[in-house]
């Protein structure tokens, strides 16, 4: 395809390094961890699932626009979600993600969030797309679960296109005929994404596998094949989780995982930075 010009490499060197915070940067070579719950459900709850993972993970996800396939399942805490979570990635000094859902919401995730997340069902939504393009914020961009890595890289195009060069790419499952998992992981697509584009690419085991007991295998796996990171669902009751339930790690499972990461990266000659 080319017509996209700037997100294909330019050269076989050509890498985009996002700079997050002073310390924190994804796609330099090492594996960024980002975890926390599916949503954001009380301050409570937010507060303790970061205190608990704080060590093992740089930067706290947490969902406060929800994006749900039945309008009856929690829909999310809104802005006071988005709330919850500064104030929790200020106290424990980690920088935070969430997903928007809207155009309408960029005044606010600009203000408080220091990763935006498009979620896959928002990956063709041209006109957020064109809208973060003229921001200078982190975007992580999501594949949708019924598109190639073609029409993937053409929506972080739309973001390039408008300036913003800060696009994150994450993998998180596509639709397969196969039902024992919730969507199947799409491990091909971390070698391509990185022989044809610059951008960094993160996985999000949890999603694609839908299962807990298959999230520690699948992130393995996913650093690797050549992940920049892992965006993984941490809750700290998992089966009263609002949403997700299923797929969610408990705190001592999410431990586990990291431990198990650090030692494929490190025989890869990378570091973790939890
Ligand atoms: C999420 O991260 O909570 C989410 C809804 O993911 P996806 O857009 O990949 O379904
Ligand atoms: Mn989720």
């Amino acid at each position: 395809m080319d017509n996209m010009i700037l997100v294909y490499k330019s050269d076989e060197n050509q890498r985009t390094i996002v700079k997050v915070n002073d310390d924190i940067v994804i796609g330099d070579g090492n594996v960024q961890i980002m975890a926390g719950p599916c949503a954001i459900e009380s301050l409570t709850q937010i507060d303790n699932i970061a205190l608990n993972i704080k060590n093992n993970a740089s930067i706290l996800r947490g969902g406060a626009y929800k994006m749900r396939t039945s309008p009856y399942s929690f829909q999310g805490l809104g802005k006071d979600g988005i709330k919850y979570l500064y104030a929790t990635g200020k106290k424990y000094h980690m920088p935070i993600i969430s997903e928007i859902t809207s155009i309408n919401e960029i005044d606010e995730f600009i203000k408080y969030v220091d990763i935006i997340q498009v979620g896959a069902r928002s990956m063709q939504n041209y006109e957020l797309l064109s809208a973060l393009g003229k921001t200078n914020k982190p975007i992580l961009l999501k594949r949708g679960f019924a598109n190639t890595i073609d029409e993937w890289l053409q929506s972080a195009e739309y973001i390039l296109k408008n300036g913003n060069k800060n696009v994150i790419l994450c993998e998180r499952g596509i639709k397969t005929f196969e039902t024992r998992t919730r969507f199947t992981l799409d491990l091909s697509s971390i070698p391509l994404i990185k022989k044809l584009s610059h951008l960094p690419v993160v996985v999000d085991p949890s999603h694609a596998a839908g299962h807990s007991e298959l999230v520690k295998s699948l992130s393995m796996a996913a650093i690797a094949a050549g992940a920049d990171g892992l965006l993984i669902e941490v809750h700290n009751n998992p089966s009263v989780a609002l949403s997700d339930s299923s797929q969610a790690l408990n705190i001592s499972e999410f431990k586990d995982l990291v431990e198990s990461v650090k030692n494929i990266a490190n025989a890869m000659g990378k570091k973790t930075n939890e």
